[in-house]
């Protein structure tokens, strides 16, 4: 499995107050792996922004600077270099506010208490990452979804647009990772409350959020709506500051609820995904193969003696062995191979139309007899055996028992070996089985 490492992303701090700056820089560090550069004056920040040849991906920016003391900066970062940008303040004038709105910025806030700085902090790495978060926009009015396109841009949103109900299905099934859909509500062809009915119908409020607009003053339709499954309500016509609220409201959320999912489907210790989601994803994938065709190959591997290891190096050593036995698999396999750490020190993998399935599993038995597992200064060596089941049965379950069974050969043939299951090897196998286990 490859792993393409985006580009480390650059934020830019402008503050004369050193202890706002430190605090900042340390909170974002902590939370976003980011670059974060400091300057305390306009002149320094236009060095800063030189030196980075325009690849600063957002600013943090102070109005009261000695240089510029009434937010002369903004037009400086936000209007001059085109970056996104924040604005922090001490209070906040009407006059103030209209630099910040003609400017574009992505937001403002008035620096109070603690609690305003995890706010920046999280907005900021909203920004920062925004650029993979697709949006739809629904309306049939062309110069609303322009104005909407420009308000999510200047959050670095992906914005994807459709100017009614029906294309907007069409390109939701064409972008299946879309995390967020604003629609109106009046439509010539199917109206926003079908639409929501019917996005509902495939996607749940906790993948895909839906923000319907109507007017703030018709509240039996509004609660329609969220009847039908609309997340939130933005009654026209809104505040800018108000939109964004309920963007990013709702954009946290279905991350949020993603990571959350993510968490309950992943081994902590190996990083791979666990038991529960080669069920999960294994039988639709079964399912979808089988009606393809396609060849379904299942193997169950375990470390040999594995016991033996956490008791000449101890449970610690064992664990990080088995951290980087999990990586040795994963690149010894292709990213749509289903790869999961099973239990213990067993894994199991589900891969469609893999090709010479000997010969991957082969390798990877030889990676791992051949490969160092160096913990601190103990080397440790580690063998595998491994199971293949490459005859369709009827269900998943099926096919991974009778890898089990390839498996449980490879032990009793001496382990660190290979062996493939046929369905000769059932009956043999499982009477051995039956004799030898009595208990199990
Ligand atoms: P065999 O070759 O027959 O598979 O022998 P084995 O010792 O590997 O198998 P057995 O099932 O007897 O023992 C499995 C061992 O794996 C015992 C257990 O402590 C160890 N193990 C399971 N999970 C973990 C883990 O998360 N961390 C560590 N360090 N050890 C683990
Ligand atoms: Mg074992
Ligand atoms: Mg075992």
């Amino acid at each position: 499995m490859s792993n393409i490492t985006p580009a480390r992303k650059t934020i830019l701090v402008v503050d004369d107050s050193k202890a706002i700056s430190y605090l900042l820089k340390g909170q974002i560090e902590q939370e976003m792996d980011v670059n974060v550069l400091l300057a305390d004056s306009i002149k320094s920040a236009r060095e800063k922004v030189c030196n980075y040849a325009g690849d600063i991906d957002l600013a943090l920016l102070d109005l009261n600077l000695p240089d510029g003391p009434k937010g002369e900066i903004v037009d400086v970062i936000s209007s001059e270099y085109g970056i996104p940008s924040i604005v922090l303040t001490g209070s906040m004038s009407n006059e103030l506010r209209e630099i910040v709105v003609k400017n574009d910025i992505v937001d403002y806030v008035i620096k109070r208490n603690a609690s305003e700085i995890d706010y920046v902090v999280n907005l900021a790495r909203r920004i920062v990452t925004n650029a993979d978060f697709k949006v739809l926009v629904v309306d049939d009015k062309a110069s609303f979804r322009v104005y909407l396109r420009q308000l999510l841009k200047i959050h670095q949103y992906h914005v994807l647009e459709a100017e009614g109900g029906a294309e907007a299905l069409d390109i939701l099934q064409q972008n299946p990772d879309i995390r967020l859909v604003i629609t109106d509500y009046i439509m010539p062809d199917i109206d926003g409350l079908e639409l929501i009915y019917q996005i509902r119908a495939t996607r749940s409020r906790s993948e895909l959020a839906i923000i319907a607009v109507t007017s703030a003053s018709d509240g039996e339709l509004n609660a329609k709506m969220l009847k039908a499954g609309a997340n939130d309500i933005l009654g026209k016509p809104f505040e800018v500051e108000e939109f964004y609220c309920r963007v990013t409201q709702n954009a946290d959320t279905v991350e949020y609820i993603e990571r959350i999912r993510e968490s309950a489907t992943r081994d902590q210790l190996t990083q791979l995904h666990n038991r529960y989601y080669l069920f999960e994803m294994g039988n639709k994938l079964f399912g979808s193969a089988r009606r393809g065709h396609l060849q379904i190959t299942t193997a169950m591997l375990d470390l040999d003696n594995f016991k033996q290891i956490n008791d000449k190096y101890g449970h610690l050593v064992g664990d990080r062995v088995l951290k980087q036995v999990a990586a040795v698999l994963a690149d010894n396999l292709r990213d749509t191979d289903l790869l999961v750490r099973f239990g213990g020190e067993e894994f199991c993998v589900v891969a469609v139309n893999m090709d010479g399935p000997m010969i991957v599993f082969e390798r990877i038995r030889e990676a791992i007899e051949e490969g160092v597992f160096q913990i601190d200064d103990t080397r440790v060596n580690v063998s595998l055996s491994i199971g293949i089941c490459n005859v369709m049965k009827n269900t998943l379950e099926e096919m991974i028992n009778c890898a089990d069974i390839a498996l449980y050969s490879a032990k009793t043939a001496g382990r660190n070996t290979v062996v493939l299951y046929s369905d000769e090897h059932d009956n043999t196998v499982s009477i051995e089985s039956q004799l030898l286990e009595p208990a199990l």
